[in-house]
C-alpha cells in the first residue's frame, strides 16, 4: 500500500510518498517560502536505474494552490505520477485536534468542519493544514484522505494532568486545557522502543524525549500517554530552539506594563525570540555546542538551562510513572547530541539512570543504547519518523473503515 503524506504549513508544504510494504520512500520534497516572492521547490526521487535524483527550482509561488501545482509538475517530470495514481490514501498532518479528535479521522465534510472549529486553538497551524486538505480533495478526488492529529496521542491524559488551575469557565467555555503536541513522534518512538526491547507496549513504562527545534517530553504508561510537557499550545514545557517553555505567566503583565508591548509582540517574543535563541542568540544546537567549546559564556548557560529543564521533567515523570523501564531520546538533538543526553541524565543515578560515556559518544546509528551496566533504566536513542507514522495511521484508518 502506498500513502502520500502531506504536511502543509503556513509558508511551506512537505510531501513524502511511502510504500508501506517495505517502508520505502518513493519520492519526497518540499516547497518553502510560499507567498514570499521567491519560493523554493526541492523534489527527490529514485529513477528507473535506481539512482537517487534531485530537482531544485526557485520560482514565484503566490499561494498554496500554485505550490501544489508546482509539486504536481515536479512529480510529472520525475515520472512519479504513475506511482501517485496507485496511492491508497493521503495522510495529512493536522496540528490540533482539540478534544473531539482522539484518533486519525477519514476526511469528509464533518471532519473538515471539526478541524475548522479548532482553528482558534491553533491559529498558526490548523488553517494551513486545512488549506492543504482542501486543495488535495480537489486534486485527488477519488483518493481517501485521512487527518492525523499531533494532539491525538495525548488524549489519554487524565484530567489531573490536562487541567490547569484556572477559572473553570476558561476550560468549559474557552477550551483552555493542556492538549500536548508532537504526539505522532512520541507514539512512533514509543512503539519502536517496544519493538527494540522485544516487549509488548502494554508491558512498558517509558519517558520519551523529543528534542528537536521544538521539544517535548511524554510519560507513557503501558502504551498510553499519561502526561506530556507541551500544553494548551506548544509553548509550554521544555526549553526549545526559539520557544520559552515553562514560564511564570505574570511576567507578561510586567513586560506589558513596563514596555507597552502588545499581545502580538509578546506572543512573537515567546515563540520566536526565546528558548536557546533568547539566551545565546542562536537556536541551532550544533552551533551552540561549538560556541560553548570555545568558552562562550552565553552558549554554556543555554546548554546548562536546556539540560537542567530536561532533567527536571525526567524526575517529574519518574514520579508520575512510579516505575520507568526506558528513557527514549529522539529528534535532531536527542538523536545526535551526546552532550545533551549526558548532561540531561547527570546525577540521576539514584533513579537508575546512568549513562555510559563510551556508548553515548560512539558514532552509532539509531537505534542504540547508552546506559551503563547496572543502570536499571534502559536509555535508548531512536530515530523518529513522523511521516512514516502518519502513513501507517492513515493506512490503518482506511483499513478500519473498509
Ligand atoms: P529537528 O527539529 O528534529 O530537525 O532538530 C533540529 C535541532 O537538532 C537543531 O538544534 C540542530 O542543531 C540539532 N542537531 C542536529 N544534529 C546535531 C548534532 N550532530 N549535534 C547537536 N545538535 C544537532
Amino acid at each position: 500500500m502506498k500513502v502520500l503524506v502531506i504536511n502543509c504549513g503556513s509558508s511551506s508544504i512537505k510531501y513524502r510518498l511511502i510504500d508501506l510494504r517495505n517502508d520505502r520512500v518513493l519520492t519526497d520534497g518540499e516547497v518553502q517560502r510560499i507567498g514570499e516572492g521567491e519560493s523554493r521547490l526541492q523534489h527527490r526521487w529514485t529513477d528507473a536505474l535506481g539512482e537517487a535524483r534531485q530537482l531544485a527550482r526557485s520560482e514565484a509561488l503566490a499561494d498554496h494552490e500554485e505550490a501544489f501545482r508546482a509539486i504536481e509538475a515536479a512529480l510529472r517530470t520525475s515520472g512519479s505520477m504513475s506511482e501517485l495514481e496507485t496511492v491508497a490514501a493521503i495522510g495529512h498532518r493536522v496540528v490540533h485536534g482539540g478534544e473531539a479528535f482522539q484518533a486519525p479521522a477519514l476526511i469528509d465534510d464533518a471532519t473538515v468542519a471539526g478541524i475548522r472549529e479548532v482553528c482558534a486553538l491553533a491559529p498558526l497551524h490548523n488553517p494551513a493544514n486545512l488549506t492543504g486538505i482542501e486543495i488535495c480533495l480537489a486534486l485527488f478526488p477519488g483518493v481517501p484522505q485521512v487527518a492525523v492529529f499531533d494532539t491525538a496521542f495525548h488524549h489519554s491524559l487524565p484530567p489531573q494532568a490536562y487541567r490547569y488551575a484556572i477559572p473553570d469557565a476558561w476550560y468549559t467555555e474557552h477550551q483552555v486545557r493542556r492538549y500536548g503536541f508532537h504526539g505522532t513522534s512520541h507514539a512512533y518512538v514509543a512503539r519502536q522502543a517496544a519493538d527494540y526491547l522485544q516487549q509488548a507496549p502494554a508491558a512498558l513504562n517509558l519517558i520519551t524525549l523529543h528534542l528537536g527545534n521544538g521539544a517535548s517530553a511524554a510519560a507513557v504508561r503501558a502504551g498510553r500517554c499519561v502526561d506530556t510537557s507541551m500544553g494548551f499550545t506548544p509553548l509550554e514545557g521544555l526549553m526549545m530552539g526559539t520557544r520559552c517553555g515553562d514560564i511564570d505567566p505574570a511576567m507578561l503583565f510586567h513586560i506589558r506594563r513596563a514596555t507597552g508591548a502588545d499581545m502580538d509582540e509578546l506572543e512573537s517574543a515567546l515563540n520566536t525570540e526565546s528558548g536557546l535563541k533568547g539566551i545565546c542568540g542562536v537556536n541551532d544546537m550544533r552551533e551552540i555546542q561549538q560556541r560553548a567549546d570555545a568558552g562562550d559564556a552565553a552558549a554554556l548557560l543555554a546548554i546548562d538551562m536546556y539540560c537542567y529543564r530536561i532533567k527536571k521533567y525526567i524526575g517529574a515523570y519518574c514520579a508520575v510513572l512510579g516505575r520507568v523501564d526506558a528513557l527514549v531520546f529522539t529528534a535532531g538533538i536527542g538523536e545526535n547530541s551526546a552532550l545533551v543526553r549526558q548532561r540531561a541524565c547527570e546525577g540521576l543515578d539514584a533513579l537508575g539512570i546512568v549513562v555510559d560515556d563510551a556508548r553515548n559518544t560512539a558514532d552509532a546509528q539509531p537505534p542504540f543504547e547508552i546506559q551503563a551496566d547496572g543502570g536499571s533504566v534502559r536509555l535508548l536513542v531512536i530515530a523518529t519518523n513522523e511521516e512514516l507514522e502518519i502513513a501507517r495511521q492513515a493506512a490503518a484508518c482506511i483499513e478500519g473503515q473498509s
